[in-house]
C-alpha cells in the first residue's frame, strides 16, 4: 500500500470551496466516535492529515460541529459539506476529510481510532487500531513515521 503522491485537489459537494494540497499525506485515519458518526451522518469519518502550510482553501468556509479552543470543524456555507478540521492549537496540521479529495479511493485508512464507539457491523482490517486515541504526541509521531515508511 503505497502512499499516494501529491498534488491533491478536492472540492465540497457544490464546488464553492476548492482544495489544493502540495504535500504528501502525514497519516490517514478512520474515526468511529459518536461525534464523527453524527457529523458525517454515517458510521465513521475518514481523515487525511496534511501539513497545514501545504493546504490552500479557496472560497468561504464556516465553522460548525462542536467548537472548542483546540478543535475547529470547517464546512461550506452553501452546501454545508464537512471539509476539514483543525485539531490542537499550533499543531501545524490539517485534518482533511478524505471524501472531499478526488484521490479519496486511494487514501486507504492506515489507522482506526475510537473503536470503543464503533458500530457493530463495521469491520476494518488496518495496520493500527486503537480503542480510543493514541495516548501521546510521540505515539502519533510513530504512526506518522510508520505511514511514511510504507
Ligand atoms: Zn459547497
Ligand atoms: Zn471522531
Amino acid at each position: 500500500m503505497a502512499r499516494p503522491t501529491p498534488p491533491f485537489d478536492g472540492s465540497c459537494l457544490c464546488g464553492a470551496v476548492q482544495i489544493h494540497v502540495t504535500a504528501a499525506p502525514l497519516l490517514t485515519m478512520a474515526c468511529h466516535c459518536r461525534d464523527c458518526q453524527k457529523l458525517t451522518a454515517s458510521d465513521y469519518s475518514l481523515t487525511t492529515m496534511f501539513p497545514k502550510d501545504s493546504v490552500t482553501v479557496t472560497g468561504e468556509v464556516i465553522t460548525g460541529g462542536l467548537k472548542s479552543a483546540t478543535r475547529r470543524h470547517y464546512f461550506c456555507p452553501n452546501c454545508l459539506n464537512f471539509i476539514y478540521s483543525e485539531v490542537g492549537q499550533g499543531s501545524g496540521r490539517i485534518n482533511m476529510r478524505s471524501s472531499v479529495l478526488e484521490a479519496a479511493s486511494a487514501l486507504t485508512p492506515f489507522v482506526e481510532v475510537m473503536t470503543e464507539e464503533k458500530v457493530p457491523w463495521v469491520t476494518m482490517d488496518l495496520p493500527h487500531s486503537f480503542p480510543r486515541f493514541p495516548d501521546s504526541l510521540e505515539a502519533l509521531q510513530t504512526l506518522m513515521d510508520d505511514y511514511a515508511a510504507q
